[in-house]
């Protein structure tokens, strides 16, 4: 995914992965909508932290006020975000094509003029929507024809 984005190919991702590996990857527009390990907020005083914060060694803490740092997805018990939802929101409706990888068809806010290709080797709920279903995986997809 970070490979399509510095070719041009990619504008943005959207996920409700809450491991941050995109933007490790090198991916720069992601709309983490579940939150990730890279938004840690203090469960007192409640300041925002980046992933940084948990470089402490043994359970980290405020450097602020002293309690103790939750992750975001934790911290918002799998809330949503509604900043990262509005920023998926815009960037589908805006988008060109949207490739849906993985999705088990939960988040289905996606504008049915937008042409939709889904890689997924189950049957989901995309596959009505799509113009082009692929039946892999999608490190094989991504990994054989996009490198
Ligand atoms: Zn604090």
């Amino acid at each position: 995914m970070a490979n399509l984005e510095k070719s041009g190919h990619l504008d943005a991702v959207v996920t409700t992965n809450v491991d941050y590996l995109h933007e490790i990857a090198g991916n720069t527009k992601v709309a983490d909508i579940w939150y990730s390990f890279n938004q840690n907020y203090c469960t007192k005083c409640g300041h925002e932290f980046s992933i940084d914060i948990l470089n402490q060694a043994g359970v980290p803490y405020c450097p602020i006020c002293g309690g103790l740092i939750s992750p975001g997805p934790t911290y918002h018990h799998i809330g949503t975000s509604k900043p990262a939802i509005q920023n998926a929101i815009d960037w589908m409706d805006q988008a060109d094509m949207v490739i849906v990888i993985g999705s088990n068809g939960y988040y289905d806010r996606i504008n049915d003029n937008v042409p939709l290709v889904q890689i997924n080797p189950a049957s989901t709920e995309f596959d009505r929507k799509a113009m082009l279903n692929i039946r892999a995986n999608a490190d094989d997809v991504l990994n054989n024809y996009v490198n």
